[in-house]
């Protein structure tokens, strides 16, 4: 998918609104639409990149940068004492619904494991 197309990178030039918490030159997260939790964030790279799947050695210190700022948010978010999970969807099966990479910062409230 082309950067013009992609909903993710239209978030990150402002050209659809969302509700913005962290923005660094790398990296940028903003409330989920659909929130599954009380705490629901997601956080991008400003970079167009398609999945985790997608990436290499490269972008290491990038992926980096974006648990970083999971950790910074959820500590914001004042979730440090009970916890919080990252989740990250790669593909199909996975139920990827927008191919730009991001991370799902989830807390608020117990969550289960395994996912569905
Ligand atoms: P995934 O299914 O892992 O690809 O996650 C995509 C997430 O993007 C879903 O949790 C959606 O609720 C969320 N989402 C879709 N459109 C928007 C939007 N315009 N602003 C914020 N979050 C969105
Ligand atoms: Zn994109």
């Amino acid at each position: 998918m082309a950067e013009t197309d992609c909903l993710f990178c239209k978030i990150g030039r402002g050209e659809v609104p969302a509700s913005r918490l962290l923005e660094t030159d790398d990296v940028l997260a903003f409330r989920d639409i659909n929130p599954q939790a009380p705490v629901h964030i997601l956080i991008i790279p400003r970079e167009h990149i398609a999945s985790l799947g997608e990436v290499d050695e490269s972008r290491a210190a990038l992926v980096g940068k974006l648990h970083l700022a999971a950790r910074e948010l959820a500590r914001r978010a004042g979730l440090d004492s009970q916890g919080w999970r990252v989740v990250t969807n790669v593909g199909v099966d996975a139920g990827q619904t927008v191919p730009h990479l991001h991370l799902h910062l989830l807390g608020g409230r117990a969550m289960h494991w395994p996912p569905g």
